[in-house]
């Protein structure tokens, strides 16, 4: 067998991996001999040299060596075996709850025994409770371990001796033969260089005892840097592959009559902002190629992402093809689909309704129009994933808040569209402010343009934050907003896990803010209500028949009532800082000066403290993300699951920024000089998951 498919041998091929460990394995993403490779250590243990007595220290994983002086049973609270054992420098007690008849004569008085395990103060000196142990001969030298002991992320039933072993055998084929490098020097992240690919796998796995074991506890050593680059650097060539793929395929060019666009543009209340402009402009200039836009939209809250898509479906209108806008939730979907009624009806543009809870025949006569052509423009929710759903002539997809989406969602919505070699473009817009190093690996397939300012008028929202003990003051501070003819939203986050309690908790929340507000008129709206009741209570809300909007998170996205200028957001302290920022954003948007409260449940945190710091003291939808991924991490912001955004091995978005400023340019380096070993290192790294090879 050649040196390259030893390691692409499915793991059975191992000593001592049948169905059963096979099975665990891939639960911890390993199936191939080289996926162990880069199964790294989470932390690691010293068994390379004896500890004195003398010198322990409690919190300390050390390696001891001593004789037992006096092995007794107490009969305490809990019965257990001591053995206090000393080595002349000092002692220090074992401690076993759980021990057999065996064992407790094995641990007899005079005993030779070596002793890996936590030290603890103990009631009457240190301890280790439940060390791992091995007696010794009386006399002779044991030899130590030779490295460092790698602890490594596991799964139930399988153990880290029994993953230690494999190791040890996926190691014993590891050499440049069997992993060669891929990397050309150009290509090459300087600092790394000392590391060979090989040589980095094997430093991280079996670290010796000099090693710096703080640096690698941080993930900071060369050789891990050098592991996450070519990781980082194969994630950053498969959205590049992606997008190279796409660009093969045409696109109708959409390119339509001008008077459409005019129209629109006349009939709405508002000159379009520069940025708008701007971004539209970027937009026409895209979908006239006879190529695919893949183009991602960012504006903060409010900076009029709507019009942009509007505008974006009229000119395929007026080019001769339908456009499809996606949103996430049904009430954002529901309010594009009035925006854009009132917006296209005028310019005799029919569009479209299509979501889950629509009855049969809407949804029949929906879909017979989308397939007959008649609906130009059809708004929905995920609902326009299924298969059922079939266009006349697709030619651009629009999708709205595309954090709450996957790449293969996206991508799936564009293949309706598309025939043997055809298909639509695509507009994604988000309201998450990605930050650049960010963006730059989870979208490297889209091109970018960004809104950066709001319309004129707004007012930026004063944001306080209030213990839930003043609950009584921010309720009379919304009843004078509401004396004064404003409007308030009155948020309940979601302490409960199951929506139905969510739902009942908005419920019980109304009711009780009704009893101490009875002049006021109360609203409810929450996910688990009828399309139709829920569009009534908005249309009221929005209508100002109504003073106050209790709510769940539902409003986070897209909702939009500018008379509303106070916002309350129980439990602050339990969202996410961008999820915060969204609800806020659902305030300040006319001439009134508008306020948010925070209200959190204490005691608060620190770290608690600094985030709801951070959004009293910034607007700025850019610095707070920022601030929510250094707290929280990608996974979280961007919600790693549905956006796709990969689970890496080894990388850490925010511990390898550094190693992100310098990805593109060394993608392209590589795809340039050696597009051969570009291919061969996104298989390496992603075979596992080839998600993306498929478009
Ligand atoms: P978002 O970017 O959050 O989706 P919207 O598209 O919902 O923002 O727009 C927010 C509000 O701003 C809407 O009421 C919209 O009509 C209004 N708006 C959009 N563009 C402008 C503009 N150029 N001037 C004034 N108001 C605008
Ligand atoms: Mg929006």
């Amino acid at each position: 067998m050649v040196a390259g498919e030893l390691l692409s041998q499915p793991v059975t091929a191992l000593k001592g991996v049948g169905g059963k460990v096979a099975e665990r394995l891939i639960k911890i993403g390993v199936q191939q001999v080289q996926d162990l490779l880069f199964h790294l250590p989470l932390r690691y243990q010293d068994r390379t040299r004896l500890m004195p007595f003398g010198a322990l220290r409690p919190q300390q994983e050390v390696l001891v060596e001593g004789t037992i002086q006096l092995s007794q049973v107490k009969f305490g609270r809990r019965r257990s075996l001591l053995c206090h054992v000393s080595d002349g420098t000092g002692s220090l007690i074992l401690r076993f709850f759980h021990f057999s008849k065996a064992q407790q004569e094995q641990l007899a008085k005079g005993r030779r025994i070596r002793c890996f395990g936590e030290v603890r103060n103990g009631p009457s000196s240190l301890e280790m409770v439940h060390p791992e142990y091995q007696l010794l001969a009386a006399d002779g030298i044991v030899p130590v371990d030779n490295e460092l002991t790698p602890i490594y992320p596991t799964t139930e039933g399988l153990h880290q001796l029994s993953l230690r072993k494999l190791m040890k055998q996926a190691l014993a084929l590891l050499d440049k033969e069997a992993m060669p490098e891929l990397l050309t020097p150009a290509a090459r992240l300087h600092d790394a260089a000392e590391y060979s690919l090989v040589e980095a796998l094997k430093y991280v796995h079996q670290p010796p005892p000099d090693a710096a074991v703080d640096q690698l506890l941080e993930r900071q050593h060369p050789a891990q840097k050098r592991l996450a680059y070519e990781e980082l650097l194969a994630q950053q060539l498969t959205m590049k592959k992606l997008r190279a793929q796409t660009q093969h395929h045409t696109a109708p060019m959409l390119k339509g009559d001008k008077a459409y666009r005019q129209q629109l543009l006349q009939a709405l209340p508002f000159p379009l902002t520069k940025a708008q402009q701007r971004v539209i402009d970027d937009i026409l200039q895209d979908i006239a190629q006879p190529h695919p836009m893949q183009r991602l939209v960012q504006g903060d809250v409010g900076s009029g992402k709507t019009v942009v898509a509007a505008l974006a479906a009229v000119e395929a209108v007026a080019a001769g093809c339908q456009a499809v806008m996606m949103a996430p939730t049904e009430l954002l979907a529901e309010q594009h689909f009035r925006t854009f009624s009132n917006w296209l009806s005028p310019l005799g543009i029919q569009v479209g309704w299509c979501a889950g809870k629509q009855t049969a025949s809407e949804r029949k006569q929906v879909l017979e129009q989308l397939q007959s052509g008649e609906i130009k423009v059809v708004v929905g929710t995920h609902a326009l994933f299924q298969d059922e759903v079939t266009f006349n002539n697709l030619g651009l997809v629009i999708i709205d808040e595309q954090h709450r989406f996957g790449v293969h969602q996206r991508l799936a919505l564009r293949d309706k569209g598309r025939d043997i070699d055809s298909m639509p473009h695509q507009l994604v817009m988000t309201a998450t402010p990605i930050p650049r190093t960010l963006a730059m690996t989870a979208y490297a397939d889209l091109n970018v343009s960004v809104i950066d300012e709001l319309p004129p008028g707004r007012t930026p929202v004063t944001t306080v934050v209030l213990p839930d003990t003043r609950r009584d003051d921010v309720i009379a501070r919304v009843h004078a907003a509401c004396q004064q003819q404003r409007q308030v939203y009155w948020v309940c986050t979601l302490i409960e896990e199951s929506e139905h309690l969510q739902c009942q908790a908005a419920e019980d929340t109304a009711t009780a803010l009704q009893d101490s507000l009875p002049d006021l008129r109360i609203g409810l709206v929450h996910g688990r209500m009828k399309p139709t009741d829920k569009e009534r209570v908005m249309t009221a809300f929005k209508l100002g028949e109504l003073d106050m909007l209790v709510a769940t998170t539902v409003i986070e996205v897209g909702v939009d009532v500018p008379n509303a200028s106070l916002m309350v957001i129980e439990n602050a302290e339990r969202l996410g800082l961008s999820q915060l920022h969204q609800l806020r954003g659902r305030v300040g948007r006319g001439q009134i000066e508008s306020h948010c409260v925070l209200m959190y449940h204490p005691p608060l945190s620190e770290n608690g403290q600094a985030r709801l710091k951070c959004l009293r003291e910034s607007n700025d939808g850019f610095v707070i993300a920022q601030r929510d991924l250094e707290i929280r991490g990608p996974g979280e912001v961007l919600g790693t699951r549905q956006t796709g955004l990969p689970q890496f091995r080894v990388a850490d978005l925010i511990e390898d920024q550094d190693l992100l400023a310098v990805m593109d340019r060394a993608a392209r380096v590589l795809l340039q000089e050696a597009p051969k070993l570009a291919d061969a290192l996104v298989l390496r790294w992603f075979a596992h998951k080839l998600d993306f090879g498929h478009v």
